[in-house]
C-alpha cells in the first residue's frame, strides 16, 4: 500500500475513533488520549521537529552555495517574495469579498461573555530587525526559523565565494543533508500511526462542540481555501510553472496531509521539501532557498482565515468598515501572515493584530476559538501548497538561466 494511503486511513481513522469516543465514551476517551493517542502524536511530531533546524540549515546553505553567483540568489529572492506577496494578497481579497457576499456573522450570536486574552505580537519592525541572529547557535536551539535562514545564507554565500578552499566543508554539509534526507524518508513510516493519534486526540478533545453555531463562518473559510488552492495556485503552477496542476495537486498530496495532521508548516518541512525535490522535481536550490522561507513567512491559508475572521467579527459586534479600513485590513493581515510562525494556532494570535487595527473588539477571536483548531488544520496544508506552488513557478523561470543542481554526495567525495 502506498504510504499517501496509509496515512490517508490513519487520518479518517483517527478522527472516527475520536469522534466516536467523544460522544459515547468521554471518559475512556481521556484515558487512551493520555496513554495512546496523544503520545503516538507526539512522537510523530518531535520526530519531524528534530530534523527541521539541521534540513534549514543544511540545504539552504548548499543551495545558496551551489547557486554561487550572488545576483543569482538576489533574483530568486525577488522572485519568491513577490511571488508571497502577490498570492497572500489574492488570497485575502478573496476572503473579505466572500465574507461580505456571505455575511457569515449576521446570524445572532452570543457575545456577553466573549472573553479574550490578546497576547503580545511582536511588530513589524521586530520581526524585520530581529531576522539577523546576534547569536546563530542561539537560533538553532531556539528554532528562529527566519534567523536560522539568514545564517545559512551567509554561510552559503561564503562558502560559494571561497570555492576550493572550504571544499570539505561543502562536503560536509552536502552529506549533512544526505543524512537529513534519508532520515525524512525513515521516519515518514512512522506518519500514518502519528497522524492517527493527532487525529484521535484533537477530534476526540473538541467534538463537532460549536461547529453548528459556526457552520457558517467555517464554510466561508473552507469554500475561501478552496477557490485559493485550486484557482489561483493551480493557474499559477499551469501557466507561470508549465506544470499540469492536476500532476501538482497530487504529487504533493502527501505533504500536505501531513501539513494536516500537525498543523504546522514548519513542522512538515522536510516532507515538503523532499516530496518536491522529489516528486515535483523542483532542483534542489530552488526548493531550499523557497520552501524554508515559504513556511515561515508565506501563509495564505492564514491571511484566509484572518480575512474572513474580520469580517465576521465586524458583522456580529454590527460595524461597519469603510472601504479604507478594508485596504488596512488586507496590508495588516498580509504583515501578520508574514509573522506568524510556522506552528499551530499562531494564526489565531495574529488575528488580534488585524483587529487592533480596525479597532474591532479582540474579545470575538472567543467565538471562532473552539473550532480554529479545525480550520488549522487546512489552512496548514494550504499554506504548504502554496511555498510549493512558489518552488514550482520560481524553477520555472530560472531555466532559462540554468541552475545549477545539487552534486549528490558520491559525487563530491
Ligand atoms: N498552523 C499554521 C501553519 O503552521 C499557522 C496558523 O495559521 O496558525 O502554517
Amino acid at each position: 500500500m502506498k504510504l499517501t494511503t496509509k496515512i490517508l486511513i490513519g487520518l479518517l481513522l483517527g478522527a472516527a475513533v475520536g469522534l466516536f469516543l467523544h460522544f459515547s465514551a468521554p471518559d475512556l476517551f481521556t484515558t487512551l488520549d493520555t496513554y495512546i493517542f496523544s503520545p503516538l502524536g507526539t512522537i510523530f511530531l518531535n520526530l519531524i521537529k528534530m530534523l527541521v533546524v539541521p534540513i534549514v540549515f543544511f540545504s539552504i546553505t548548499l543551495g545558496v552555495a551551489s547557486l554561487g553567483d550572488p545576483k543569482k540568489l538576489g533574483r530568486i529572492g525577488g522572485k519568491t517574495i513577490a511571488f508571497f506577496l502577490a498570492t497572500t494578497t489574492v488570497a485575502i481579497t478573496i476572503a473579505i469579498a466572500l465574507a461580505y457576499i456571505f455575511q457569515p456573522g449576521s446570524g445572532n450570536f452570543n457575545t456577553a461573555g466573549a472573553e479574550y486574552e490578546s497576547q503580545e505580537a511582536p511588530t513589524v519592525i521586530e520581526t524585520f530587525t530581529n531576522i539577523i541572529p546576534t547569536n546563530p547557535i542561539q537560533a538553532m536551539t531556539e528554532a528562529n526559523m527566519l534567523q536560522i535562514i539568514a545564517f545559512s545564507i551567509f554561510i552559503g554565500f561564503a562558502l560559494a565565494m571561497l570555492g576550493k578552499k572550504t571544499e570539505s566543508v561543502m562536503r560536509v554539509i552536502e552529506q549533512g543533508n544526505e543524512i537529513m534526507m534519508f532520515l525524512v524518508n525513515v521516519i515518514m513510516k512512522f506518519a500514518p500511526y502519528g497522524a492517527f493519534g493527532l487525529l484521535a486526540s484533537a477530534i476526540g478533545t473538541m467534538g463537532l462542540d460549536g461547529a453548528k453555531a459556526m457552520a457558517a463562518y467555517m464554510l466561508v473559510v473552507i469554500v475561501v481555501l478552496f477557490i485559493h488552492l485550486f484557482a489561483v495556485y493551480g493557474s499559477a503552477v499551469s501557466f507561470l510553472g508549465k506544470m499540469n496542476p492536476i500532476f501538482f495537486f497530487k504529487k504533493f498530496f502527501p505533504a500536505a496531509t501531513v501539513a494536516f495532521s500537525t498543523s504546522s508548516s514548519s513542522a512538515t518541512l522536510p516532507i515538503s521539501m523532499k516530496t518536491a525535490q522529489e516528486e515535483l522535481k523542483v532542483p534542489k536550490p530552488v526548493s531550499s532557498f523557497v520552501q524554508p522561507l515559504g513556511a515561515t513567512i508565506n501563509m495564505d491559508g492564514t491571511a484566509i482565515m484572518q480575512g474572513v475572521a474580520t469580517i465576521f467579527i465586524a458583522q456580529v459586534y454590527a460595524t461597519d468598515l469603510a472601504f479604507s479600513q478594508l485596504v488596512m485590513v488586507v496590508v495588516v493581515a498580509v504583515l501578520a501572515s508574514i509573522g506568524t510562525a510556522g506552528v499551530p494556532g499562531v494564526g489565531l494570535i495574529m488575528l488580534a493584530m488585524v483587529l487592533n487595527q480596525v479597532a474591532l473588539p479582540v474579545e470575538g477571536i472567543a467565538l471562532i476559538l473552539g473550532i480554529d483548531r479545525l480550520l488549522d488544520m487546512l489552512r496548514t496544508a494550504v499554506n504548504v501548497y502554496g511555498d510549493a506552488a512558489c518552488a514550482v513557478v520560481v524553477a520555472e523561470s530560472e531555466k532559462k538561466h540554468g541552475i545549477p543542481e545539487q552534486p549528490a554526495a558520491e559525487e563530491i567525495s
